[in-house]
């Protein structure tokens, strides 16, 4: 397995990182366990102040962090630098509420006794990270458990090493003690071999169902808490009396936004009938206005996909979904040619069960379209489906689009804007889209020990 950075923009090769040894892991792995036990006896709040200057790290030299994520994986720069300040958000949450969220709780309504719950930390977590959002992926979990105690070993995509890599040097830099976050260019069966070690007692995945599968299968069999924020279907819903405007703008830019490679990307557009035809003339128009090119440049609305060979995967998928006999309302299939992984955007409808690509998450700028008439029509089509992440709602009618959304099975739904992540609210999926939930006070439960103490 090799980790290198490669700018999908131009396909030039940037760096090659040299791969970890079984003897540097057991040395993170030491010096892990050793961060677990002296953190037992610091108060949490002191490493409060040490993320904050991991925050204030990235914050003062967002460019530097920004133009990473753009060379590594293709993101546009300005989305990149939001990633940046996303990442000192997640950071800067966990800074102020933290150490208050693993105050002990008091349990008194058991009769004649008194008992509370406290959280103490566990042992090493291992994290396994996807590329498309480089630093804010390692953050939601180094975050919460450098707070608790807990240390973390990272073991990033192997397309983004360059941030990887970055995310460990600027913990250095900032003074975060050894042991407590190690980056590792490792491959699966070291991955594994992890796991399995007892200093190691949790393992987050963010990553596909089919990752998923396979290390929620490696932590089950050696009986460790695992979080698994997997792959989604997004749909995003758009009933006849929504805001034509405010549907369109929220509906294109949770599609195309990083390429349209967000797990909660609005990957099927439900629309009512009665609005239809606007909205279908809505989206095409500004998916027609946007341009394909280089991120770094200013001008660019539409960026590479993350590589050569998503660019390669996602054209045999749509391929495949056409075959099935879905058709193009939108777009133009052809790959664009040339060194880079550029995607033409598409909007595609007819999609239906029988084809064998329905229900497959396409991540990439493909949306796909479905004309309903009533809610349960809407409903119907939305529940259909293996995966539960996020979804969105369009409407003015704000009640009626809560009880809506209550009706949707995934983990999250936005009304009247595109789905995405604060530091304040859970975040996670049901159904293969995953389970446990990052982010807010749920995020620093995951892995701790909540040890109840009776008298
Ligand atoms: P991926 O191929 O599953 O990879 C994710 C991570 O898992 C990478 O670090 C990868 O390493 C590693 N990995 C894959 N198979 C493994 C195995 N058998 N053993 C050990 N490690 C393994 O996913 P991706 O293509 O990077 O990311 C896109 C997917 O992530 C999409 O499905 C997207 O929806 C999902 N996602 C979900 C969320 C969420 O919060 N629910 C957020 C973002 C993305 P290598 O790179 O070395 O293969």
């Amino acid at each position: 397995m090799s980790y290198t950075a490669i700018n999908p923009f131009n396909g030039e090769t940037i760096r090659e990182f040299p791969t970890t040894s079984d003897a540097e892991v057991e040395q993170a792995l030491e010096k892990a366990d050793y961060f677990y036990h002296t953190a037992k006896q610091q108060p949490s709040t002191e490493r409060a102040a040490q993320l904050e200057k991991l925050a204030q790290e990235f914050a003062a030299h967002n460019e530097k962090y920004a133009r990473l994520l753009t060379t590594n994986m293709g993101k546009l720069i300005t989305q990149a630098r939001s990633e940046v300040k996303k990442n000192v958000e997640f950071a800067m949450y966990y800074v102020k509420n933290g150490p208050a969220a693993l105050k002990p709780i008091p349990y008194n309504n058991v009769p004649e006794k008194k008992a509370h719950v406290e959280f103490s930390s566990i042992g090493a977590v291992l994290s396994v990270e996807p590329w498309n959002f480089p630093y804010t992926q390692i953050m939601r979990v180094f975050a919460p458990n450098f707070i608790i105690g807990n240390p973390v070993l990272l073991k990033h995509a192997s397309i983004v090493p360059e941030c990887a890599q970055a995310f460990e040097d600027a913990c250095n830099k900032v003074g975060i003690p050894e042991g407590a976050f190690k980056n590792l260019f490792i491959n699966y069966n070291q991955v594994n071999r992890i796991i399995a070690d007892p200093r190691v007692q949790g393992v987050a995945l963010t990553g596909s169902e089919n990752a998923g599968r396979k290390i929620a299968a490696e932590a089950g069999k050696n009986l460790k808490k695992s979080t698994m924020e997997l792959g989604g279907t997004d749909v995003c819903i758009v009933l006849n009396d929504a805001d034509l405007k405010a549907a369109v703008d929220g509906a294109v830019s949770a599609r195309l936004n990083n390429s349209g490679q967000v797990c909660t990307a609005a990957k099927r557009y439900i629309v009512q009938s009665g609005i239809y035809d606007d909205f279908l003339a809505g989206i095409s128009t500004a998916f027609a206005a946007r341009k394909l090119g280089d991120p770094l440049d200013a001008q660019t609305t539409l960026g590479p996909l993350s590589s050569k060979s998503a660019q390669k995967a996602l054209h045999e998928q749509v391929e495949k979904v056409l075959a099935g006999g879905a058709q193009v309302l939108w777009g133009d299939t052809s790959l664009p040619q040339g060194p880079g992984a550029l995607f033409n955007p598409l909007i595609i409808s007819g999609m239906t069960p029988e084809n064998p690509m329905y229900d497959t998450e396409l991540f990439g700028p493909v949306a796909q379209i479905y004309k309903a008439e009533t809610e349960k029509e809407i409903l119907k089509i939305a529940n259909n489906s293996c995966y539960g992440l996020g979804g969105a709602i369009y409407s003015q009618n704000i009640a009626h689009a809560k009880e809506l959304a209550s009706h949707i099975e995934t983990g999250q739904v936005a009304i009247n804007q595109p789905l995405t992540s604060y530091p304040e609210l859970p975040f996670g999926g049901v159904k293969n889209s995953g389970y446990g939930r990052e982010l807010s006070e749920m995020g620093i439960h995951e892995f701790v020990n909540a040890k109840t103490i009776l008298n």
